[in-house]
């Protein structure tokens, strides 16, 4: 059983004030693999002192300097990128082919993050004054469990390429991943105090990097229930905030898309890590006339995506990250069979033969209408639900029709018509024909998926203050 018993202060791997033990829990089999001791208020307020004293000094480094610092940032992430991978298949359920692009692109966030520093311009002329960019000051980094290593490093590498030093609070049920990405980060030798980290619960930790005077700016992914709690809080210092919240995204085919393509996509779009991404495409909005031809598509399709144990290279959906999780997403898979929807695949309860993890059927439901709950919460889990439009209009009316903005997809065999369609479409991200992603491109909600962008120039800048020096 894995102990972790030290928190990140100040360079330094120490044990932590407080006390509380929290139990780290493998998805696949429900068994015990781990305890971590939570860190309490007062190593949060040790982590931020140490993250303000270092700030003078790393506020004024070079551009070069801060490269420096990404690329042994980045070399150190890659030397253990299989450890890495491997103990966030074992902690949070990822199939293998899935956490290893996660590792990947972790590693990446601090490779692309010097790309963008190479041209960033910190100085400006605007009018006839000049305008400085400078680091806000200390920043509160709180990320969830759905793909730790990426919210960590990310956020780290802005704050980095800003000037910025950081106290991060990953996710309490992350503990396992964050000792070994802490291992690696401290690997790479950077000042004492640039960055901390402290494990810990929410409502402790977290609470306490809102309310802290010393914070300047709060970098968050997670729920918008916790996002909103965040920002009330954070008002009170006038921190600058960056929401990365939840979604509802819509996938709309048009008409002449390949569906024999189209649909295997939006498959993925829905289940890709095992449904717990903001980004999911769950609601899959199809031409009323095609709708056959999709219902036997995604009944070929969906068993060809294997569930089972994520360390086999062939399994595409593992467990869910707790217990709790698999019975809220059970919850929403019995609500859609009460609202009416009518389920093609999947349904209750756990695949045959996995019944010890939290294995949940990858489920579709047809006959949904946009205004039934599953159509508009957030599920975190693979459950998607197929929508009929008879215009494109109204296919852009529905897509809409939510609360969130984060990300959207349409697929047409004609890229102008898809690109018109996305010009009507609320929300920060629309990928059209595929899965493709771009680290330099913002990315961030509309609506209630969030505050601000991350990512490229829009990304720094959100952790930057502008000064304008007028003569
Ligand atoms: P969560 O909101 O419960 O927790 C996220 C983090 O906030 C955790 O570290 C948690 O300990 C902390 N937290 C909880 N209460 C807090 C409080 N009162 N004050 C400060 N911090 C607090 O989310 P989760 O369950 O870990 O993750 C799933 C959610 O994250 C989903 O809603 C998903 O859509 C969202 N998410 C969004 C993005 C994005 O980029 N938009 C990406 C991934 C996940």
């Amino acid at each position: 059983m894995k102990i972790i018993d030290k928190i990140y202060v100040n360079g330094e791997f120490i044990t932590p004030h407080g006390t509380e033990i929290f139990d780290l829990i493998n998805p696949t089999t429900n068994e015990l693999i781990g305890q971590v001791t939570l860190g309490d208020e007062e190593d949060t307020r040790k982590a931020i002192a140490s993250a303000k004293a270092a700030f003078p000094a790393f506020s004024i480094t070079t551009v070069e300097e801060r490269i420096g610092y990404l690329q042994r940032l980045y070399d150190a992430v890659v030397k253990r990128s299989d450890e890495l991978t491997a103990v966030m298949t074992l902690e949070y359920g990822a199939p293998q082919q899935f956490a290893g692009l996660i590792t990947d692109y972790a590693a990446k966030s601090f490779s692309n993050a010097i790309e963008t520093l190479k041209t960033f311009e910190f100085v400006r002329k605007v009018g006839s004054s000049t305008v400085i960019l400078e680091p806000l000051g200390v920043a509160g980094i709180i990320t969830p469990w759905n793909a730790s290593y990426t919210f960590i490093c990310g956020k780290l590498a802005t704050a980095i390429s800003a000037g910025c030093t950081a106290v991060i609070k990953p996710s309490e049920m992350s503990a396992m991943q964050t000792q070994i990405i802490t291992e690696c980060l401290h690997e790479a030798g950077l000042p004492a105090g640039v960055f901390n980290i402290v494990n810990g619960l929410g409502e402790v930790v977290g609470a306490e990097i809102t309310s802290h005077p010393d914070i300047a700016k709060i970098s968050f992914t997670g729920s918008t229930v916790v996002g909103k709690m965040i920002a009330r809080g954070a008002v009170d210092t006038m921190k600058r905030v960056t929401l990365e919240l939840g979604g509802k995204s819509p996938n709309i085919l048009l008409d002449d898309a390949d569906f024999n393509q189209a649909i295997p996509q939006a498959i993925i779009a829905a289940f890709g890590n095992t449904g717990q991404a903001c980004i999911a495409g769950t609601r899959l909005l199809v031409p009323e006339n095609r709708l056959e031809e999709v219902k036997a598509l995604v009944k070929a399709i969906v068993p060809q995506f294997k569930v089972g144990d994520p360390a086999e290279a062939a399994t595409a959906l593992g467990p869910l990250v707790s217990k709790k999780q698999y019975d809220r997403v059970q919850q929403y898979i019995k609500l859609g069979v009460e609202e009416g929807a009518e389920l093609l695949v999947g349904g209750e309860g756990h695949p045959e033969g996995l019944e010890a993890g939290n294995f949940v059927k990858p489920t579709v439901f047809t006959g949904v209408t946009n205004d039934m709950r599953i159509a508009r919460e957030e599920i975190f889990g693979p459950v998607l639900s197929i929508i009929t439009y008879q215009t494109e209009e109204e296919a852009i009316a529905i897509a809409n029709d939510t609360s969130y903005g984060l990300q959207a997809y349409v697929s047409s065999a004609d890229v102008e018509r898809a690109k018109r369609v996305a010009s009507k479409i609320n929300a920060g991200r629309v990928v059209i024909n595929g899965l493709n992603h771009d680290p330099f491109a913002p990315f961030g909600g509309f609506k209630q998926s969030g505050i601000g962008r991350e990512y490229g120039v829009y990304g720094l800048e959100a952790y930057l203050e502008p000064k304008a020096i007028i003569i």
